[in-house]
């Protein structure tokens, strides 16, 4: 039997893993995708403390090193499904089922779409939700990003480093990125900006070649080799509706203490209700989460 089953291998999962191995636990984390979650995707990471400038993909091997060195169990394998009866979670992977005492809920979130025509028949042919890993492929190209918030602030400049030609399209009229990464796309004579503006679709033929815009009530057709979807979070939460209580918006109802609504459950990270989603805040919840379960073990035999 498992002590802790930790769903999710971003910072929140490999921390809660570091956690409870030096515990003295069980510890068994699945992952479906990538070690590190969206670290791998993060060109930099400037904010977390003592680290330097480190690249979001070496924090992830790091953090994975750490924890397979303690002695945590990798499953590389998705999780579909998960219950709890008389306090053990059942969890279903796309590979087995496994039983554990706890579980910790540290699967992140997942970019948000558009919903526009096109998106989804260009996905991979000019549509893209990562700067870093398409990013290259535009190289002296066009490329749009769509979007104001941070992540959109810093693809643009990331993609005005590679691209002939950058557009930051977003809906409103001012950015919604921190000062200093608003500063820098709105100093960039590379980036030009088309504020106040609302997708209506992206149009091309084997591939994008233009996105077409409602900027205040006027159609406006760009020529374009790449769209960068860049437009906030989404948490993926439907399969464990039956076990945890979501907010309106999806996210797992857990406070400080990562306690979810249910014995011996636990989120972690971007997925649960929580003001700040990054890094550091994900592995403090890991360790929050990772410690509260082995006091929970300890208190139930
Ligand atoms: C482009 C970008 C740049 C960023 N820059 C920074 C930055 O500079 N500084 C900063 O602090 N933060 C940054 N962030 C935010 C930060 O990366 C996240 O807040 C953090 O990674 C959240 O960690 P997490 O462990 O909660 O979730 P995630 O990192 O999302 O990891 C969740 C993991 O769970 C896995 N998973 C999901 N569902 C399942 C399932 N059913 N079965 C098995 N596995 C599953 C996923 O594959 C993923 O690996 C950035 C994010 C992005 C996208």
């Amino acid at each position: 039997m498992i002590d802790i089953a930790i769903i999710g291998a971003g910072p929140a999962g490999m921390t809660a893993a570091i956690y409870g191995r030096r515990a003295g636990l069980n510890v068994c984390v699945f992952e479906g995708e990538l070690c590190g979650g969206q670290m791998v995707y993060t060109p930099e990471i400037e904010n977390y403390p003592g680290t330097g400038k480190l690249s979001g993909a070496e924090l992830a091997l790091n953090m994975r090193a750490q924890m397979l060195d303690l002695g945590a169990t990798l499953v590389e394998e998705k999780v579909t499904a998960v219950s709890e009866t008389d306090g053990i979670y059942r969890i279903t992977t796309w590979g087995g089922e496994y039983e554990a005492r706890t579980l910790i809920i540290a699967n992140g979130a997942k970019r948000r779409k558009l919903g526009v025509p096109g998106e989804e028949k260009y996905s991979g042919r000019g549509v893209s939700y990562c700067a870093v890993c398409d990013g290259s492929l535009y190289r002296g190209k066009t490329a749009v990003v769509v979007g104001g918030g941070n992540t959109a602030a810093e693809d643009a400049e990331y993609l005005a480093n590679i691209c002939a030609k950058v557009y930051l399209v977003h809906r409103r009229t001012e950015l919604r990125a921190e000062k200093h990464l608003a500063s820098a796309v709105l100093n960039n004579d590379k980036i030009e900006k088309i504020l106040g503006a609302a997708v209506v679709s992206i149009i091309g033929d084997k591939k994008v070649t233009a996105i077409e815009l409602d900027v205040g009530g006027e159609r406006r057709t760009v020529d374009t080799d790449a769209v960068f979807v860049c437009v906030g979070l989404q948490p993926e939460n439907g399969i464990f509706a039956d076990v945890a209580e979501l907010d309106a918006a999806g996210y797992i109802v857990a406070g400080a203490d990562c306690k979810a609504s249910r014995k011996g459950l636990f989120a972690a990270g971007d997925t649960r209700t929580t003001a700040l989603r990054q890094v550091i805040t994900a592995a403090s919840d890991g360790a929050v989460a990772a410690t509260n379960a082995d006091r929970y073990i300890k208190e139930n035999g």
